[in-house]
């Protein structure tokens, strides 16, 4: 290890991986690639007798249970499909608690007697599957039970094929449950959270006059932040291999001061990878609509179009799947972590989302003119009171380890939920409140000064990236999302406190005095803007002034996971689960008890890491560099290293004592040991190992340095 810098001419070589990728007549529509491995309505309508396909899709704009009669046919459609794309196995695909995907492959396959196979796959195989489930977290859902857990076809997200160099895969999303029916996976909560939103948001239509709309479906459009970096580095990195992120490493000298890797132009390896990650998403169906360079070196974002909370969720665990994987067949690695490399700006996830009916009207369109539009008005001040009531859940629901190093610094919004509203709705809003005031903005055009350039609509309110909640033109963007995190939770979170609160403001328009409907409307929302707006705030959620007001404001500011967590436990946030039956207490408890184990045991992870890398990586170095001083004998040298030896060494005996876990000490309790005292132990050795990157011999450290890192691509 102790000569990495003279290899580094493998890295950063690469040969085009799929060179004839681009050269088909994308003019044909036969070439268009989209939804090519998707069990797509389309193939559906193709493929099922018609009356099967009439049922299962009348099932299915419904939200109605599934006649298991359906089953068979689905089944055998869906197997001929498959086989005729090559898959010799199929999955149920689904997302337990550990926040990735699980898949146990089945082939379809079986013997037929005379040494020949038939391929089958029936109804039953396809509605239920039963994994050996024991070695999932369940939080002790099931110590009591047995350790049985099904999987059940969810036909609302369609089937779609996995392709490997070797073969293929037919996936079947599927929701994952305790024998007792329990929830064990992230799908469930939300798919019972956005029938949950779609019922109240019905019952306050009929109340606005609508009677054509028969649900309201929850909408998703994530951008997602990664890094590329080369393989090599990667793997001389056992820090990056264990926890995904570096535990050592000095700031280089150039970092993203000069602002200039931000929408740069795309480095040639990096574009045909995301090219061909495109690809694969496109083949499954993932409609990737965006890509540009993010603003640290080596760090890039892809968006899709937004879906339904439901696929998009899906879609969104198959995006970091994809890129993943595709990366390395360019000698890269995508690395998904919050916080890969301290000091450069970390990775989240933007999480766009609003309501939409089943004939397509979104209910967060402002329109023309907000000020008159009551539908809109209603919804937007119902989701004011669901973040300012539920802020510290909204906080829990993106709190992991990673993120610990990223909310609060100067580079992600702040641990302090708050909305961003925009000047012009601002102004609706307290116009409505005060009874005074026009609420109006006129549309006004944006001159450029020269008669060439045509005048620009100016949008209603500018952009206010510092918001954890922004309200950005027809929906509200989360933005405090993790890199690495599902989707799934913290839209359940957001579609369960949104439906408890238009249902609140239903009940107040049904008590409302008066008759005509505009002012009943108007009456409701001033009052709830009045009580609510405490969490609204259009300024720099960066600055100081900001923790000091929100402070005075009575906001919640919850720096951490283990401050965060028990969010998920309060009186507020378990009523509102129980109340539209989305997690019951029990469920909740399970999932708080898995989220506290995982935090204390990454942090245990990323606490001995540290210490092995340091004990047998560097310390050596240091050593043979220290050697090297002494047989040239200069004495200022000498003096300058042995205090920083001495100083490492006295720092890994701290982190050694502190990685002993207190006889105990659990839960939570556990957590705050770990980030009190392992994580900072483990700050503590960086900052000297950090320093001594700076003096050892460039030859003689055995770690990859951010320049190589971050710059050779
Ligand atoms: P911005 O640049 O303001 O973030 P974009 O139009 O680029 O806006 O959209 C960002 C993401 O928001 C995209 O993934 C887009 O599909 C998604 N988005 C747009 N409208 C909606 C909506 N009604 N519901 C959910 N997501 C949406
Ligand atoms: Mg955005």
């Amino acid at each position: 290890m102790a000569s990495i810098r003279q290899k580094n001419v493998t890295a950063a070589q690469w040969s085009p991986n799929g060179a004839a990728l681009g050269s088909v007549d994308l003019s044909q529509p036969a070439n268009n690639p989209f939804g090519a491995n998707v069990f797509s309505l389309a193939v559906q309508r193709q493929r099922l007798p018609k009356d099967v396909f009439r049922r299962l899709q009348l099932t299915l704009e419904k939200g109605e249970a599934l006649d298991p009669s359906l089953a068979d046919a689905v089944a055998a459609a869906m197997k001929d499909w498959a086989l005729e794309k090559g898959c010799t196995h199929f999955t149920h695909w689904f997302q337990p608690l550990t926040g990735s995907t699980a898949e146990k492959h089945d082939s379809f396959f079986n013997p037929a007697g005379e040494g020949t196979a038939l391929a089958e796959f029936s109804g039953k195989e396809l509605i239920q599957g039963e994994p050996d489930a024991s070695s999932f977290p369940t939080g002790g859902v099931r110590a009591t039970f047995e350790a049985r857990g099904y999987t059940a076809w969810d036909p609302t997200s369609p089937a779609f094929i996995l392709e490997n160099p070797n073969g293929a895969l037919l996936c079947i999303p599927t929701a994952f449950a305790s024998w007792t029916g329990e929830a064990l996976d992230a799908k469930i909560p939300l798919l019972r959270s956005m029938e949950a939103l779609s019922t109240s948001a019905i019952r306050a239509l009929r109340l606005l006059g609508d009677d054509a709309s028969e649900r309201v479906f929850t909408t998703v459009g994530p951008e997602q932040e990664y890094f590329l970096i080369d393989e090599q580095y990667y793997f001389e990195r056992p820090d990056l291999v264990t926890t995904g992120r570096t535990l050592f490493g000095a700031k280089p000298p150039k970092g993203h001061e000069l602002d200039d890797h931000y929408f740069g132009s795309i480095p040639d390896r990096v574009l045909a990878c995301m090219m061909e990650a495109e690809l694969e998403l496109a083949k499954l169906g993932v409609p990737v609509k965006t890509r540009h360079n993010e603003v640290a070196p080596g760090q890039y974002e892809i968006a899709p179009t937004f879906e339904n909370s439901n696929v998009g969720s899906d879609h969104q665990q198959l995006t970091m799947q994809v890129l993943e994987t595709v990366a390395r067949k360019y000698g890269l690695v995508c690395l998904l972590h919050e916080k890969p490399f301290a000091g450069v700006n970390g990775s989240g996830k933007h999480n766009n989302w609003s309501m939409s009916t089943d004939h397509g009207a979104n209910l967060l369109d402002p329109g023309a003119s907000p000020a008159d539009n009551i539908k809109f008005l209603f919804f937007c001040a119902a989701v004011i009171q669901a973040v300012n009531k539920h802020q510290g859940l909204l906080r829990a629901s993106v709190a992991n380890i990673g993120q610990d190093h990223r909310l609060g610094a100067n580079e992600a919004p702040p641990a302090i939920i708050s909305i961003f509203l925009g000047a012009d709705l601002e102004k609706v809003f307290e116009a409505i409140e005060s009874g005074e005031g026009d609420p109006h903005t006129p549309g006004s055009f944006l001159g450029l000064g020269t008669p060439v350039l045509p005048p620009l609509p100016m949008h209603g309110g500018d952009r206010n990236r510092t918001s954890p909640f922004a309200f950005t033109g027809n929906k509200f963007e989360f933005r405090a999302l993790g890199s690495s995190m599902s989707l799934a939770f913290p839209n359940t979170v957001l579609n369960t406190i949104v439906a408890e609160a238009i249902d609140d403001l239903a009940d107040r328009l049904e008590s409302a005095g008066g008759a005509d409907p505009a002012e009943k409307v108007t009456a409701v929302v001033k009052e709830v803007y009045a009580q609510n707006k405490q969490v609204c705030f259009g300024g720099d959620n960066y600055s100081e002034e900001w923790h000091a007001e929100a402070e005075a404001r009575g906001l919640k500011n919850l720096r951490t996971t283990p401050d965060a967590l028990p969010e998920v436990l309060a009186e507020a946030s378990v009523a509102a689960f129980e109340r539209y039956a989305v997690l019951s207490a029990r469920e909740l408890e399970s999932r708080f008890e898995v989220w506290v184990e995982q935090y204390v045991m990454q942090a245990n992870i990323e606490a001995e890491t540290t210490a092995s890398i340091a004990r047998t990586l560097l310390v050596p170095a240091v050593l043979r560099h220290l050697a090297l001083i002494d047989s040239a004998q200069v004495g200022v040298l000498s003096e300058e290293m042995r205090p920083l030896l001495d100083d490492l060494i006295t720092a890994l005996g701290a982190l050694d004592e502190a990685n002993v876990h207190p006889d105990g000490v659990e839960g939570v309790d556990l957590a705050v040991h770990a980030r009190d005292r392992q994580l900072a132990a483990m700050s503590g050795v960086r900052q000297v190992a950090d320093r001594l990157e700076k003096l050892v011999a460039d030859d003689l450290w055995p770690l990859p340095k951010y320049s190589e890192i971050l710059f050779i691509k």
